[in-house]
This record gives C-alpha cells, structure tokens and sequence, in this order.
C-alpha cells in the first residue's frame, strides 16, 4: 500500500482528493467539520515539504448542475483558518480559470476545486471529465475513504493519468489498514455485530462474515425477519418477507460451520413508532399482535455483552434498536460498553458503517473501542469482500 509516506512533494501539484461532504446549517455555516479536520494532517504534510495542493471534493447531492447550498465556497474560510494560510477558490472544478489558478500555484498554496457533482460526468466516471481534472496536477492523492466504493472521475478513473504518481493519503492508510486488521488479521475468538433496520442491506455482509467469525450477532429491526424465518410471531415488527427464506439459510450456514449464531431472545415493544406509546417486553417468538419490537430485551442484552466481551475481535455495524429514541436505546448501549470493556481487555474493536459510529458517540463510547470508521458504504462493501474501486485504482499501475 503506496501511503504520502513513500514519497516526498518538494515542488509537486498534487491533486487530493478528498472527502468534504460536512453539514451545513441554513446559513451554510459548518456544523460539524470532522471529515475536514480528518484530511488536515495529509495536506499540511504535502505543504510542509514544498508542495502545492489542488483539492477535490463532493458536497451533497446536486441533481443537475452548480446550487448554491452545495458549493464549497461555503468552507474556504474555515479551511483557511485550519490551515493557517489563504486558500485560493476555482469556482469551476475545470475549464480556464481553474487551469490559471493551478498554473499559478506556489510552493505550499493550496486551491480548493468547486463541487465535483456540479458535472454529472463526476459520478458517471467519464473519462474525458476525469482527464481535465487530471491536466491541473502532476500527483495524486485518494483520501476520501467514504467514496471509495465509487468508480466516480475523481475517486477511480482519475487515477489511470498518474502511472507511478499516485498513492493514499492517512485517512484512507488509516481506514484500509484497520478495515485489513478485521478482514484478515484477526484474533479469534471473532465475533460480528449486525444491528439496523434492514436485513437486506446486510444479508451481503453478513453472508461473507459468516465465512471467518466465531460469533455472529444479530440486533435491530432486522432480526424479527429471522424470527419470523423460525416461525416466531413478531407482530407489527420490522419484516422483510421477501428475504425469510435467505434467513432460514443463513440459520442453517451457521449451523452447518459451527458458528454461533446469536438472535435476541427478547425485545422492549411499543404499540406504535413512539417513545411515547405502551411499552413492554416480550419473547421474540411471541410478540403480541398489535405490539412492535423497537429494542433488545433484557435477556438478549447479557446474552450479547457476555458473548462480546469474551472476543478478541468485534466488529459492529448497526444498532441494536431504535436508539435515536430514549426508551430503545439501552441495547445499543450495552453492546457499546460490551465492545468497550472488550477492548479494554485487549481486543482490537471496529465500529462503522452509519449508525453504529453515531451511536458510539452518542454514548460515549469512541474513545474506548480501538477505530471508529468515518466510511458507510465504503465500509460495508469492504467487508462484503468487494474490491472497491477507489482502493483498486491507487493499487494498480
Ligand atoms: P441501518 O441504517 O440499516 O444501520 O439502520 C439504522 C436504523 O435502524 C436506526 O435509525 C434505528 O432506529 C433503526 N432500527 C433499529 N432497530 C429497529 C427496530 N427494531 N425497528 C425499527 N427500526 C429499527
């Protein structure tokens, strides 16, 4: 793996792409800059050593072209605080203009491209598209490791213009290393915890885990799909019918290959999508008719946390249960001291993939499990054994 450590950018251009998707308020201030903040230490590195620094990034989801709320211009004066130095704006991510700026760059600066997305071309992956980002430096650098499951212009394509010149920036070393760690240098026993809503969005996942952990969790709205799949009653809970019978194989694997499958015993019900409705507490195979399961129950909560600290490594992506709300959020939380306490004892611990990195800081957990993963998709497709293409393209020649 080819990192910014291998080589040095005394006098180069160096095209980094990166990932500043941030939140904005309505005023398009920036409500939380982590993802900027995360790319700083690569770009004061290229800087430090006499480099210029051309960045790339999406913001949003533009439909047809250039929208105010989704230019970057919004971000320029805080990344030039950050930086300590005037970042220069092309308020076109190619044509005329942004050739000058870049052609008039000197050792150090730094010139931040408009929205990538503003071109349709950027997500379809256009060649030509891609080329023309390419003409304003003689480097490049992937560190946006949310995107990377995306042959789009600047994350893949791009990266066929810079033979010997291109290499990963440290959050996506970072994420690639520890995303590795889990896949194929674990300590067993290995345990996976699948949360969410959607047994559809993991049955990929969890199908290729199924191929290395001990133990396999399974938490969230997804689980009453595979209580139905016993033929459980689950009442008004989450179902997806269509994937009952991929459940009943997925019961069968795991007991075929000798992996501990562990499902919710029980579940903290509501009569409705509420944290204001009737609650109570029910056997999963036994959910009353009119009542829904929004949590783990008791039972599965120590069932969980006695499996989870025991491991020597965990991965966990997904909540436990609907943990937005108060009274559903305790399952969640005592996976995350489980992972917590897991660690403290020694196991490497990876939490990502949407929610469940939300509700480890929501808890108070981040600092306690060994990395938190800044990729959604990208992560849950790495897992899935996926190659992805934003990693492929920096690796080949
Ligand atoms: P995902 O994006 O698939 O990881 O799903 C996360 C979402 O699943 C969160 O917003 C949770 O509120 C939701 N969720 C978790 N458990 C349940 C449940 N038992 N019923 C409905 N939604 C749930």
């Amino acid at each position: 793996m080819k990192t910014i450590d291998d080589f040095n950018f005394a006098n180069r251009k160096v095209l980094l792409r990166v990932d500043f998707n941030v939140p904005l308020n309505k005023d398009y201030s920036i409500s939380d800059d982590a993802r900027i903040l995360a790319a700083i230490p690569t770009i004061q590195k290229i800087r430090k050593e006499g480099g210029s620094v051309i960045l790339m990034s999406h913001l949003g989801r533009p439909k047809t072209g250039p929208e105010e709320k989704y230019s970057l211009i919004h971000i320029v004066k805080h990344l030039s605080n950050l930086l300590d130095c005037d970042v220069k704006f092309a308020p076109d991510c190619i044509g005329s203009e942004a050739s000058a700026l870049s052609s008039s760059l000197e050792a150090k600066d730094v010139l931040l491209l408009e929205n990538l997305r503003f071109y349709p071309e950027e997500e379809k992956g256009d060649l030509e598209f891609s080329k023309k980002l390419a003409a304003l430096g003689d480097f490049y650098v992937n560190d946006a490791f949310g995107t990377a499951h995306r042959a789009h212009a600047s994350t893949a394509v791009i990266a066929q213009f810079f033979s010997g010149n291109k290499c990963f920036g440290y959050v996506m070393a970072k994420e690639i290393a520890n995303a590795e760690k889990v896949m194929n240098n674990f300590e067993r026993p290995f345990t996976a915890i699948m949360g969410g809503a959607k047994v559809s969005d993991k049955l990929l996942i969890i199908e290729s885990l199924m191929e290395k952990v001990d133990t396999m969790i399974i938490g969230g709205g997804m689980a009453y799909t595979f209580f139905k799949a016993m033929g459980g009653n689950i009442g008004k809970s989450l179902v997806e019918e269509d994937r009952v019978q991929l459940c009943k194989e997925i019961i069968q694997k795991a007991k075929d290959n000798n992996i501990q499958l562990l499902l919710p015993h029980d579940s903290i019900t509501s009569n409705a999508f509420s944290n204001d409705a009737v609650i109570g507490e029910a056997d999963n195979m036994q959910i009353p008719e009119d009542m829904m399961g929004l949590d783990i129950g008791a039972m599965a909560r120590k069932t969980f946390f006695d499996a989870i600290v025991k491991s020597k490594t965990v991965l966990w992506n997904g909540p436990m249960g609907v943990f937005e709300m108060s009274n559903f959020e305790n399952g969640t939380k005592a996976v995350a001291l489980a992972v917590a306490e897991a660690t403290e004892k020694g196991a490497f611990s990876l939490v990502g993939g949407g929610d469940s990195a939300a509700a480890v800081a929501k808890f108070g957990f981040e600092d306690r499990v060994s990395y938190v993963s800044t990729g959604g998709g990208a992560l849950l497709e790495y897992f899935e054994g996926k190659a992805l293409p934003g990693i492929s393209a920096i690796n080949e020649e």
